[in-house]
């Protein structure tokens, strides 16, 4: 594993379809970093138990099943893409119906402590962005920037809304998705295992009345600030 000071970690947390994920890509793509979004670990965990019929509630089955499960990302023509034991599942973890089980299996601990012990060797120099829900709270907390996203549900529902309606054969309503987002929320704010919360050294940005751009030129400035502290912070 690297030294955690041998990477700059930037740890991105926050609720629901608030734009974590493309924010972090692109932070990622600016400065020439790794990007993880871990969220996509436990979709495709969610995919594998579905596919094998494995319930939550079952923690022998659960522990075996950790064992076989392999997920990997690749670039594929720029888009981050991601892999369950060697099968791309890009597009079917992204279903509602994958969204409306992620959240009662990422509350599993087994789960968890799996998922965490893949993240931390996930730090390669120089840097990393990962995105998630306990990135700074579990995962790093020594990240040097540590992101609270959050946004009125009302936007989020509308942007993820937007986003899937573009997909074909997608007929899921607005309001099916805001009830998926706020489903998802109360879950991951109220699991007893690593909750969703605002690390105590976390910059909160709501980027409801941000664009995109904005919302990463806010991001960079902070990366560049913390930059030239750490760069002060050395001896020379
Ligand atoms: O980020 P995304 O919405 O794809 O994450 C899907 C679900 O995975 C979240 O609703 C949450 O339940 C879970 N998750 C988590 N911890 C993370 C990342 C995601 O519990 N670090």
């Amino acid at each position: 594993m690297n030294k955690p000071s041998d990477v700059f970690i930037v740890a991105i947390d926050g609720y629901s379809s608030c734009g974590k994920s493309t924010l972090a890509r692109q932070l990622a793509r600016r400065f020439g970093w790794v990007y993880v979004d871990t969220g996509a670990m436990y979709r495709a965990t969610t995919l594998y138990l579905m596919q094998h019929n494995i319930s939550p509630e079952d923690s022998g089955d659960i522990e075996k099943a950790l064992q076989n499960i392999r997920v990997s990302f690749k670039n594929i023509q720029g888009v981050n893409t991601t892999f369950l034991n060697d099968q791309n599942v890009e597009a079917d973890i992204r279903s509602l119906d994958i969204s409306s089980r992620v959240s009662e299996v990422a509350a599993i601990p087994q789960v968890r402590r799996k998922m965490v012990d893949l993240q931390k060797n996930m730090a390669t120099p120089p840097g990393l962005v990962m995105d998630g829900r306990d990135i700074g709270t579990v995962v790093f907390p020594h990240a040097q920037l540590k992101i609270f996203l959050t946004a009125d549900p009302d936007i989020r529902s509308k942007r993820r809304y937007n986003e899937l309606k573009q997909q074909e054969n997608n007929n899921v309503t607005l309001q099916e998705i805001k009830k998926n987002i706020l489903h998802r929320d109360t879950i991951d704010t109220q699991r007893k295992d690593s909750p969703l919360t605002q690390a105590e050294d976390a910059i909160l940005i709501d980027n409801s009345l941000l664009s995109i751009d904005e919302q990463l030129e806010l991001a960079c400035r902070l990366v560049k600030e913390k930059m030239s502290q750490k760069d002060t912070d050395t001896p020379c």
